[in-house]
């Protein structure tokens, strides 16, 4: 195995986190507020750890509800200007997605640091995803006049993300409601508030107008008030529980609401799979991230007849997964975000003590070992509850009618996996799946271009793809549906 890393190219690796953290020393260790292209107030009020040391990185300014309210008001004057012209819009965009690229390095490391994720998945997937966000949104600016011209931007959003995918979270909310002509306040997540900084900097470096882009950063008390504040639409992407209370929040006030909350998704996996590649799947399914993610494949449901050679398979992996110093590029499993996910994760896995329990190693601190459940009832706690941890829940099935019944018993629908080699097979099942997108022998495929969101109690709306967009806007007189792309025009209707 050694061997097989040492010849791996990874590309150019992180030297060391020197930058980053010289980065964050040159402006005085603390994310605060960006409101009305100004920095400030900054003050220490709780630390942004590394999850991996438990050092310090930053101190964070719990945003207050007056700082909301001054925020709210910048984006409110930014409106107007922002909304007329497609075409500055558009190269505001493109000029964010370059500059992003040009600090490229700065904000994968800056990721790894502050939220513990592998340097290799922030470099990867995190940064160029979050970059080829605006760059999709970019075209879109320009396009809204001609493709989308019964619409029309919904005025202030209010954003609020969670701490696993801290920029690309950013990206998905910034850059749709920026090219529709919107402008924002968002509100980061309390353990990772560092790349938004490097991402406001960066939007004075564009050009993005005072007030369009606002960031406070804060706590849950700071996005509560967020979602009080004079906003035209909340867009939230967290846990069930806080979205079930945004929702009261907002209900009744006009604002307009998407929800992306919590998932279960299941990971099915029938007799005549590839099963080395469903294998490698449940890697990205489960491990990826350390299983922090919304649409983890975090249910596995395999075939009867195969269970036993699979799960033998998938031990032999989970053997060879590296965990350990996220800035390391070898490493497939980084840290858990804070010691407060760790505790939740641990207490769930050893309160529920049914199933037979396989877990390989974890150094000290903040890390927990990928870990296998087999055996377990379908209805048992967890192969129900999210754990948001790199813990996967098995169980088995007989039949393809079973399979669908097992996956669709939660009160989630966000994602599901289907691996077979039996093309018919997987697309009988596929849309019997209560999920809001459902992967054939894949898993965690996503594009600026494709709508994802849940089902259930996995929320509502879609972010990417043209609905994302129409989730950013609102119809100019009648309404009448999107019409897809036939021909690319310039702002006058000209063709391009
Ligand atoms: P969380 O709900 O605790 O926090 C999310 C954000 O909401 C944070 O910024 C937090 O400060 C803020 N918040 C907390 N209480 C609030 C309140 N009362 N009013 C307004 N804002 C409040 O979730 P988390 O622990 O940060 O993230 C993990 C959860 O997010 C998981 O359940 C995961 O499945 C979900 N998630 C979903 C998606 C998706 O696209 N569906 C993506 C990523 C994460």
């Amino acid at each position: 195995i050694k061997e097989i890393f040492d010849t791996m190219d990874y590309g150019p690796a992180p030297e060391s986190a020197s930058e980053a953290l010289q980065w964050l020393g040159d402006r005085g260790g603390i994310a605060g507020h960006y409101i009305g292209g100004k920095w400030g107030p900054l003050r220490d009020d709780f630390p942004s750890n590394n999850p991996a040391t438990g050092e310090k990185l930053a101190g964070v300014t719990k945003g207050t509800a007056e700082e909301i309210e001054t925020a709210v008001a910048a984006a409110r004057k930014a409106q107007p200007a922002w909304a007329k012209s497609g075409h500055k819009r558009a190269r505001i965009l493109y000029a964010i997605a370059r500059l992003m690229q040009k600090h490229a390095r700065l904000l994968a490391v800056m990721e790894t640091l502050d939220n513990g994720k592998p340097i290799r998945e922030s470099r990867d997937i995190d940064v160029p995803l979050a970059i080829r966000h605006f760059y999709h949104h970019a075209g879109f600016a320009q396009l809204m006049r001609t493709e989308l011209p019964d619409r029309e931007p919904l005025g202030v959003c209010g954003q609020i993300i969670p701490w696993n995918f801290p920029l690309l979270m950013l990206a998905w909310k910034i850059a749709p409601a920026l090219a529709m002509g919107n402008t924002v306040v968002l509100k980061p997540a309390e353990y990772t508030s560092l790349t938004a900084m490097i991402f406001a900097e960066i939007c004075t470096e564009a050009g993005v107008p005072p007030g369009v882009v606002n960031i406070v950063t804060g706590d849950g008390e700071t996005g509560a008030a967020l979602v009080n504040a004079k906003v035209d639409k909340i867009a939230f992407t967290g846990s069930t529980e806080v979205g079930r209370k945004i929702r009261e929040a907002t209900a009744g006030s006009g604002k307009a609401l998407s929800l992306e909350l919590g998932g279960k998704s299941p990971y099915i996996v029938f007799d005549d799979a590839d099963m080395d590649s469903a294998v490698e799947g449940l890697v990205d399914a489960i491990w990826f991230n350390q299983g922090q993610v919304c649409c983890a494949g975090s249910r596995l449901l395999v075939q009867e007849g195969i269970a036993d050679r699979f799960y033998a398979k998938l031990k032999s992996r989970m053997d060879r997964l590296r965990i350990g110093d996220p800035l390391d590029k070898c490493i497939d499993v980084g840290a858990i975000v804070h010691p407060v996910q760790l505790d939740q994760i641990t207490k769930m896995v050893n309160a529920n003590a049914e199933g037979e329990t396989y877990q390989t190693k974890a150094p000290e601190g903040c890390f927990y070992p990928p870990t296998l459940i087999t055996g377990l009832a379908p209805a048992s706690t967890l192969m129900q509850e999210e754990i948001f941890g790199p813990v996967l829940a098995a169980t088995t099935f007989r039949t393809p009618a079973e399979a669908v019944e097992i996956a669709n018993n939660t009160r989630y629908g966000l994602a599901a996996s289907v691996w077979s080699e039996n093309i018919n097979l997987a697309l009988d099942v596929a849309p019997k799946l209560a999920a809001g997108i459902v992967w054939v022998n894949g898993t965690n495929m996503m594009d600026a271009a494709a709508g994802f969101g849940g089902v259930r109690e996995s929320g509502f709306g879609r972010e990417g793809g043209w609905e994302g967009l129409a989730g950013y806007t609102k119809p100019k007189g009648t309404p009448k549906p999107i019409r897809k792309i036939d021909a690319f025009t310039t702002e006058d209707g000209q063709p391009a």
